[in-house]
């Protein structure tokens, strides 16, 4: 997506996105309060001259500290003939993780949705009308597939499988928080996921880290806003694309 009346952009310098904004990367900003996975990089522009054979050795010492049951033979036997070297013009980010809770303590009701523009258009609760906050927690793999926190098809109620859900919020903080049906109250599980590519479990729940400050450090739960704020923020009906521009200043 090109820059647009849709966008809303941030200044980065090009070590900034090289290091925090690599496509599938979850970062919060915290100055918006609002969590996003970056998408992909816009303009690449291909750079010239590279020692190509230096590139793909490095590449391939980094790769081999993980494990990747996806794409595994590909890595070993990379090549630098194989290889193109781009420098990023900016990068597009996606709301992510898609999950957030009405903020009514007698609802409590889950939304979640495939893409930003299926979440509640107004912001608001489907179930009372009251505002929405987004669940920021991730739960990540060492095959590095990435998941927001909601439950599992396993976890789902037995009776209405995962129809309309409520969150509960214990006072153990974010890792004890779970889930409960709303039509008859069984329990169902909390934010820690199964891995979708190997069925193991993931590591999580964990905050994405905040990067809206010149060093990266935690987000806390506390900067999350609501759906309706972000669609302040983020207007024209498309809240989830932040688009970030590469500053001069790299
Ligand atoms: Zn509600
Ligand atoms: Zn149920
Ligand atoms: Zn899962
Ligand atoms: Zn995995």
């Amino acid at each position: 997506m090109s820059a647009g009346d849709n966008d809303y952009e941030l200044p980065r310098g090009l070590s900034q996105v090289l290091h925090n904004y690599t496509p599938g990367e979850v970062v919060n900003f915290g100055q918006v309060g609002v969590t996003t996975q970056v998408d992909s990089f816009d303009n690449p522009e291909e750079l010239e001259n590279i020692d190509m054979d230096r590139v793909a050795t490095i590449l391939k010492g980094r790769v081999s500290r993980f494990r990747n049951r996806t794409t595994s033979g590909k890595w070993d036997n990379l090549q630098a003939s194989a290889l193109n070297v781009f420098k990023p013009h900016g990068v597009t980010t996606e709301l992510f993780p898609l999950v957030f809770y009405c903020e009514d303590p007698e609802c409590r009701k889950v939304h979640t949705a495939n893409s930003p523009d299926r979440l509640p258009s107004d912001g608001n609760c489907y179930a009372c009308g009251t505002d929405l906050t987004q669940l920021t927690f991730v739960n990540v793999h060492t095959c590095g597939h990435i998941e927001g926190p909601e439950p599992d098809w396993q976890d789902r109620c037995s009776t209405h499988d995962l129809d309309d859900y409520r969150l509960v919020r214990t006072s153990g903080g974010p890792g004890t928080w779970y889930y409960r049906c709303r039509r008859c109250g069984e329990r169902m599980g909390g934010f820690s996921t199964i891995c979708e590519v190997c069925g193991d479990p993931m590591d999580g729940p964990l905050l994405p880290v905040q990067t809206g400050c010149s060093t990266p450090r935690q987000s806390s739960w506390s900067t999350s806003r609501s759906l309706t704020k972000i669609l302040r923020t983020f207007p024209a009906g498309n809240p989830g694309r932040g688009h970030s521009r590469r500053s001069t200043s790299d």
